[in-house]
């Protein structure tokens, strides 16, 4: 696949991804980090998996886009690499598959949660919901995935589907009929939201997204991410345009606004949450 080909046309994930006919399952991983402090409860060995179909105009890991390239992997050498740090993961730590967008390389992170919870892993999903949708045999696996998945985070990019499409290149329904599966079948979550100047912050969608999520289930916390400027430098080292050129980063008033609009304190089961399954 050529370097930064557009990939939002829907591909067939069998083609990109091994399946148990063809031999042990591989997923495409773009890199791990050991000591993850931010990618769920506790400290968590995270595996960064390649691939994602949206174009988010902040995404800081453009180099992560691309499907079917990166450092091919089993699920047993992903847990092995990280048990190696099992011993800082205490009660809530474990693994986290992040991207990119984990869902693209669904039969890897159903193969690699699974044998993760055998092990007596705590798995954690960080997903922006793009690849979600009932059809099968993929809504089956989600289902599957669901149940060995601890608790996951969910990245709501706009609340707005028309402004979801202008900031992502695609609308929104399919992943909030995602997050209503994960409320509806008692799935931890984390809602994350992306605080980002003339995209993401006005009150009137503020107001809309907080309240949307008062009405979700086993919320366990919600966060306002502000945007940065640190993913500049690789648009520029990779010879793309960067779309938010010029927008400086919210102030810590807006952030604060954010966060009362979308009523971030009243969110507190992060606070004594252990992996449940
Ligand atoms: S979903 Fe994540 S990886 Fe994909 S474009 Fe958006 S920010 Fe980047």
């Amino acid at each position: 696949m050529k370097l930064f080909e557009n990939t939002n046309t829907p591909t067939n994930l069998m083609d990109v991804v091994d399946t148990p006919e063809n031999g042990p399952i591989k997923g495409y991983v773009h890199s791990v980090e050991s000591f993850g402090a931010v990618d769920g409860p506790g400290i968590r060995f995270t595996a960064f998996l390649q691939g994602c179909r949206m174009r988010c105009q902040y995404c800081h890991n453009p180099d992560t886009w691309n499907i079917g390239v990166g450092d091919e992997m089993t699920a047993d050498q992903v847990l092995d690499d990280a048990e190696r740090y099992k011993a800082f993961w205490g009660d809530t730590g474990g693994i986290t598959c992040s991207g990119g967008e984990s869902l693209v390389q669904i039969d890897f992170l159903l193969d690699l949660f699974t044998k993760a919870k055998a092990r007596g892993i705590s798995t954690c999903l960080d997903t922006s919901g793009n690849p979600f949708t009932r059809d099968q045999p993929w809504f089956g696996k989600f289902e599957q995935l669901m149940a060995v998945t601890d608790i996951s985070l969910v990245d709501i990019k706009h609340i707005n589907s028309a402004e979801h499409k202008k900031l992502t290149g695609f609308g929104n329904e399919n992943i909030l009929d995602m997050i209503q599966y994960m409320s509806s079948h008692n799935c931890d979550m984390w809602i994350r939201h992306v605080l980002v100047p003339e995209r993401t912050d006005y009150d009137n969608y503020l107001t809309e997204l907080g309240d949307y999520i008062k009405t979700l289930h086993n919320v366990q916390k919600v966060e306002v991410l502000p945007y940065h400027t640190l993913g500049v430098k690789k648009y520029h080292e990779l010879g793309i345009a960067y779309p938010l050129e010029g927008i400086e980063p919210p102030t810590p008033d807006r952030i604060k606004n954010a966060e009362k609009l979308l009523h971030t304190a009243d969110y507190t089961g992060y606070k004594t949450w252990k992996p449940g399954k």
